[in-house]
């Protein structure tokens, strides 16, 4: 992995005395890379892509994503109207809740976007409403432990996700019931996922449900891709798990007597690498065990070191040539805020640019006010050039919605 001084021919450092810091910069190039690279991996499959929305939601960014080929998966009703917004037709988009109220789903089917039923009392509640006249899918628990951490899986016994294979025959009977009819079953296991045998794994519990289910069209994957963090660290082999899972699938659809779809909702995946968190070193502070770098920036704007533990390669933009030291980069947040911990760096010194990597995927979207700061600009490299795709926040934005009282 590189440490970039340009992205598409566009200096970083630029960009800093244009827009400030801290800023997100993101390569739309490494995003059209990533959507083909999956497409390419899955040829021999009818494949659809459902960009999972919520790694980064930004509309200039999603218009791109339906540019090179893909739906999005939505997990809010927010995500559905963004989605609408960017240019996706109600046909391209999935709506994935997770125990939301029934309201929101009688809005998203309005709307006309295919829902992917997370419970039984929903499958009655859709059904008493609908019964067989809108399509669905139902998102199955398969009851596998994948994923890099416990936080991130979301297939295992215990996860709130999806109904439980177990309850299978519940469900059989509630979709006779109503005569609901269910187009696509899905599962999504978790984030991290390095194997294909996991996606394999899943695979054979989607098809063998997938019989008892006349009237399918797909079989959902979900998503999960890991991508590397750190230096030498592995990513999913996407091409292998496309081989194997391809395969698969091939045979299920023989046994099963027609041909299906197969959809894949991936986020990190496309959208991770082509991110950047560019901050500025505020301070340098020397402590007796440890060399703290202080950045204008913090969990507020990144929260995936601090709520995850995710490892985030960084380098300093702004001394390529110098001596390499141990730092611990901390946020500015009155809180426990590292963004590195025991990191080798060129020497950093005040004023210096950090670039942050990997910060495509849940930066911006899990980004919020704490400690009453500004969500930073979005920047976005597309055909050679800067676009500001979202402006900084301005102090204005923090009290926007506040009603005073007086007191
Ligand atoms: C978050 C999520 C994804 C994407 O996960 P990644 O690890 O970013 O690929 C896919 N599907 C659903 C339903 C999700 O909630």
């Amino acid at each position: 992995m590189q440490n970039p001084t340009h992205i598409q021919g566009v200096s970083i450092a630029d960009l800093a005395d244009e827009f400030g810091t801290p800023i997100y910069i993101y390569d739309g190039e490494k995003i059209t890379h990533q959507v083909k690279t999956l497409q390419a991996a899955f040829s021999a499959v009818p494949l659809k892509i459902k960009y999972a929305t919520k790694a980064l939601s930004n509309i200039s960014i999603l218009k791109l994503i339906r540019k090179a080929g893909a739906g999005i998966d939505a997990v809010s009703i927010e995500e559905v109207k963004i989605g609408m917004m960017a240019g996706y037709s109600a046909q391209e988009i999935m709506y994935t809740p997770s125990g939301v109220a029934f309201e929101e789903i009688k809005e998203a089917v309005k709307l006309g976007v295919m829902i992917n039923l997370d419970s039984i009392p929903l499958m009655e509640e859709f059904g008493q409403m609908y019964g067989g006249s809108v399509a669905a899918c139902i998102r199955i628990n398969p009851h596998i432990m994948a994923g890099g951490n416990l936080k991130i899986s979301t297939g295992h016994k215990e996860s709130k996700f999806g109904i439980s294979i177990e309850q299978l025959a519940q469900i059989l009977e509630t979709v006779a019931t109503y005569k609901l009819q269910i187009v696509g079953l899905h599962i999504h296991t978790g984030s991290d996922i390095l194997d294909a045998e996991v996606f394999l794994q899943g695979g054979n519990v989607l098809f063998e449900a997938a019989m008892q289910f006349p009237d399918l069209k797909f079989l959902d994957f979900g998503g999960g891709f890991k991508v590397a963090y750190k230096p030498n660290d592995i990513a999913t082999d996407v091409m292998e798990v496309g081989k194997k899972v391809g395969e698969a699938f091939h045979e299920f659809c023989k046994q099963y007597g027609r041909q299906l779809e197969l959809w894949l909702e991936p986020g990190k995946f496309l959208v991770s690498e082509s991110g950047y968190l560019l901050v500025k070193a505020n301070v340098v502070k020397e402590s007796p065990s440890v060399t703290f770098v202080g950045v204008d920036s913090g969990l507020n704007h990144l929260i995936r070191p601090m709520m995850y533990d995710a490892y985030h390669s960084l380098y300093n933009l702004s001394n390529p040539e110098g001596k390499k030291s141990i730092y611990n980069v901390v946020g500015y947040i009155c809180e426990t805020d590292t963004i590195a911990s025991r990191r080798e760096l060129v020497e950093v010194r005040a004023g210096d640019l950090l670039v942050i990597k990997n910060s495509g995927a849940y930066g911006y979207s899990m980004a919020s006010n704490y400690n009453s700061r500004l969500r930073p600009a979005e920047i976005l490299i597309w055909e050679g050039k800067a676009h500001l795709i979202r402006r900084g926040e301005n102090f204005e934005d923090l009290i926007r919605n506040q009603e005073i009282l007086d007191i």
